[in-house]
C-alpha cells in the first residue's frame, strides 16, 4: 500500500510538472511572439539525395550512382595511422570520381552522399532504383588483421561467393538486412532471371574495372572477387562494390591519402564505367 500511495504522489508530481513545463514554454512562445508548437525544432535533412549532376553535354545520358561507403555513425575501418576513417576517403574518391564523370561528359552522375552522413544499405540502393540509374559503384576501403595485405579489388554480385573471405566480408555488410525477396513462386522466379542477368551485367562491369587499372595501380592477387551483398542486389541494377586498397597497411594508406594517386583511380573508374555503358547501348 505504502508503495502504491508513494508511486501515485510521484506520479502527481510528474503530471504537475509536465503542466507547469508546458505552461512555461507557452509563455516563451508568446513573448517571441510564435504561434506554432513552443517545440524544439530538430532539421533532419533527407536520407539520401537525388541531385543528379551532368555536363549540358551528357543531357539523357544514363545515370551512375556513386555510393561512398560508411559515413555519420559509421566510421568503417580506422586507417592504419590512427587519424583518418574509411568513410572519410570513401567521399573524397567519390567526389573526384564524380568530378572526373562529369568533366568527360559521356555519362550523368547521382551521389548517394555528399557529406558525412549515415545511411542504411536500403536507403543506398533505393537512389539507384529510384533514378532508373544504369549502374550502382560502391565505393570502400579495405583493411585486414594482417598489416601487409595490400592492393585494390573489386567484388561483383552472386549468389555463391568467391571464397570464404568474400563471403565472410558480404556478411559482415549485410548485418542487419533482410534478404527475403517478396511476393511469391512466380515473382521468385522473375526476380530470379532478373538477378542472373543483374549478376552477369555486373561481372561484366568488375572485369572491366580490373582491366582498366592492370599497371597503373596495385591489386590484389585475384582481384575479381564474387559475393551476395545486399546492397548490390537491391540497387537492381549492374553494382560493384570497389575496395580502393587497405588503410591497414602504410604504404596503402600513403597512397590513398595521395590526391595524384585517387586521380590515378577515378580515372580508371571513370574509364571502364565509360565503356560498360557504350557496350550495354550497343546491345
Ligand atoms: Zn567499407
Amino acid at each position: 500500500m505504502a508503495t502504491a500511495t508513494t508511486s501515485r504522489r510521484t506520479l502527481a508530481g510528474a503530471v504537475a510538472a509536465a503542466v507547469a513545463a508546458s505552461a512555461l514554454l507557452a509563455t516563451i512562445a508568446a513573448r517571441s511572439g510564435a504561434t506554432a508548437q513552443p517545440s524544439l525544432t530538430v532539421h533532419v535533412p533527407p536520407p539520401a539525395n537525388d541531385r543528379i549532376y551532368g555536363s549540358p553535354l551528357a543531357r539523357g545520358r544514363p545515370i551512375v550512382v556513386i555510393d561512398a561507403g560508411h559515413g555519420g555513425r559509421d566510421p568503417g575501418a580506422k586507417g592504419v595511422s590512427g587519424d583518418i576513417a574509411e568513410k572519410d576517403l570513401t567521399l573524397t574518391l567519390a567526389r573526384e570520381l564524380r568530378d572526373d564523370l562529369v568533366k568527360r561528359g559521356r555519362v550523368r552522375v547521382a551521389m548517394t552522399r555528399d557529406d558525412d552522413r549515415y545511411l542504411t544499405l536500403e536507403e543506398r540502393a533505393a537512389v539507384a532504383r529510384r533514378l532508373n540509374a544504369a549502374m550502382f559503384v560502391s565505393l570502400h576501403m579495405d583493411s585486414a588483421p594482417n598489416g601487409l595485405a595490400r592492393g585494390a579489388s573489386v567484388y561483383s554480385l552472386s549468389d555463391i561467393a568467391s571464397d570464404a573471405e568474400a563471403a565472410h566480408f558480404a556478411a559482415a555488410q549485410n548485418a542487419g538486412t533482410v534478404t527475403d525477396a517478396p511476393g511469391g513462386p512466380v515473382q521468385a522466379i522473375l526476380s530470379d532471371l532478373a538477378m542472373r542477368s543483374q549478376m552477369s551485367a555486373s561481372a561484366d562491369l568488375a572485369s572491366r574495372l580490373v582491366n582498366k587499372a592492370v599497371g597503373r595501380f596495385e591489386l590484389r592477387p585475384q582481384p575479381h572477387r564474387f559475393a551476395a551483398f545486399h546492397v548490390l542486389r537491391r540497387a537492381a541494377t549492374p553494382a560493384v562494390l570497389f575496395e580502393a586498397g587497405y588503410i591497414s597497411n602504410a604504404d596503402d594508406e600513403v597512397l590513398l591519402r595521395d590526391a595524384w594517386h585517387r586521380s590515378a583511380i577515378a580515372l580508371a573508374l571513370a574509364q571502364a564505367i565509360e565503356a560498360d555503358v557504350a557496350a550495354r547501348s550497343r546491345h
